[in-house]
């Protein structure tokens, strides 16, 4: 195993070296680490839904009820009355004919694409399009194109050169999780229906966030019905556990008989579904916390760009600070920590070469006092990214 030892030293020296930090307790917008107090930005509990009382009850009362897990996979005898209430709830909020839950988001992503596409046919994905998208395309067998971040026009250019394909999907984020930014759905589904091509959207940022209701990128653009894939997650706005995809009857039942990470897993601990439907229901009915939030992402953002600091094109509750290289990435990221703030560095792969950040997370409890706070400190240290 003297190789593995070599490829950590690599990593070291080439300052990729990563260590899970361990949170010892989570207040609100506050973590302890080793008996101190950090400032939390870089939670995805964008809504701080997953220390909502409800969401909580729901959880005791799914485990009294049904107890702790769920014993075999969907197929054999893991299909509990709590995921069928899910699924409806799903497809309610996304309002589509039907939805399937899966184990995670990844294991969702993995699923969906690798059951729909084959040898013959032909994925198009955005450039920063999260691993779980790329790993599902890669098990496909279909052939991968990857356009420019955003750009429309190579987009077109390979649909238009496509035809030889049996079947086109274009895959997306709806919120881009390292950048922030939204895609610009209205044109891709656009050339989706000129082209012929599916549209699967990764609604993970978006969900609980996007659209008046929290409905997500499809309601944010009044695009319901026009998206095949609509996929997310509940791990995040939604502050549960566990990953969905939403779109018509045929395609869910479809998934359901095909899609390996649905068919060879064990369901989602009962616990874990019933938090989700609550969650899905907090979203819709207190819309107060997607209205803090949005509050919050927009004074941090604003009051960052009058520092002069690279926020990149983000106009979410993501907010990048470019840092560049690994070396200056983790020195900002320490200089923050040594200030009481936890927002690790973001370095390859997760980002391209050279664009390493401080991805800064927005929640809706973040005071004022505190998102002033984090302004000060990356001020301090302007000059150096700027
Ligand atoms: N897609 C995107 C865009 C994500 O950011 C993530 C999680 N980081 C996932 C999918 C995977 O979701 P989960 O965490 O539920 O596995």
């Amino acid at each position: 195993m003297d190789f593995l030892t070599k490829e950590l030293e690599q990593l070291k020296t080439n300052n990729l070296y990563r260590l899970p930090q361990t949170l010892e307790l989570r207040q609100g917008t506050s973590v302890f680490i080793n008996g101190q107090k950090y400032l939390l930005l870089c939670s995805n509990d964008y809504l701080g839904l997953s220390n909502h009382p409800r969401l909580i009850e729901a959880s005791l009362a799914a485990v009294h009820e049904y107890g702790t897990g769920s014993g075999a996979s969907r197929l054999i005898c893991g299909s509990l009355k709590i995921h069928a209430q899910l699924e409806q709830g799903v497809a309610l909020f996304k309002q589509t004919e039907d939805a399937a839950i899966f184990s995670s988001g990844y294991m969702a992503n993995l699923g969906v694409i690798s059951s729909l596409m084959n040898k013959g046919d032909l994925i198009i994905m955005d450039r920063l399009n999260h691993a779980s998208l790329i790993d599902g395309a890669r098990l496909s067998g279909a052939h991968l194109r990857v356009y420019p971040h955003q750009n429309m026009t190579v987009l077109k250019r390979i649909l238009s050169s496509s035809s030889i394909y049996r079947r086109r999907m274009i895959v997306t984020e709806g919120i881009f999780s390292m950048d922030g930014d939204i895609a610009s759905l209205p044109e891709i589904v656009d050339m989706a229906k000129y082209y012929q091509s599916m549209v699967m959207v990764d609604d993970a940022h978006a969900t609980g966030v996007l659209g008046k209701n929290g409905h997500g990128s499809a309601e944010y653009f009044g695009l319901e019905g026009e998206i095949d894939i609509q996929m997310g997650t509940f791990s995040k706005a939604i502050g549960g556990f566990g990953g969905f995809v939403a779109g018509k009857k045929v395609l869910i039942d479809y998934l359901k008989n095909t899609a390996r990470s649905f068919i060879y897993s064990t369901s989602m601990p009962p616990s874990d579904a019933a938090v989700s439907l609550k969650g899905l229901e907090v979203v819709q009915t207190e819309p107060e916390w997607r209205k803090m939030l949005w509050n919050n992402a927009d004074y941090l953002r604003q009051k960052i760009h009058q520092t002069g600091l690279n926020t990149l094109n983000s106009t979410t509750q993501i907010i990048p600070v470019l840092t560049g290289s690994n070396e200056d990435t983790l020195q900002m990221a320490g200089y923050l920590y040594k200030h009481g703030i936890f927002a690790p560095g973001i370095r390859p792969p997760s980002v391209p070469k050279g664009k390493g950040r401080i991805r800064l997370s927005v929640m809706a409890a973040h005071t004022r006092e505190e998102l002033d706070y984090v302004v000060s400190i990356l001020a301090d240290i302007t000059g150096r990214y700027t």
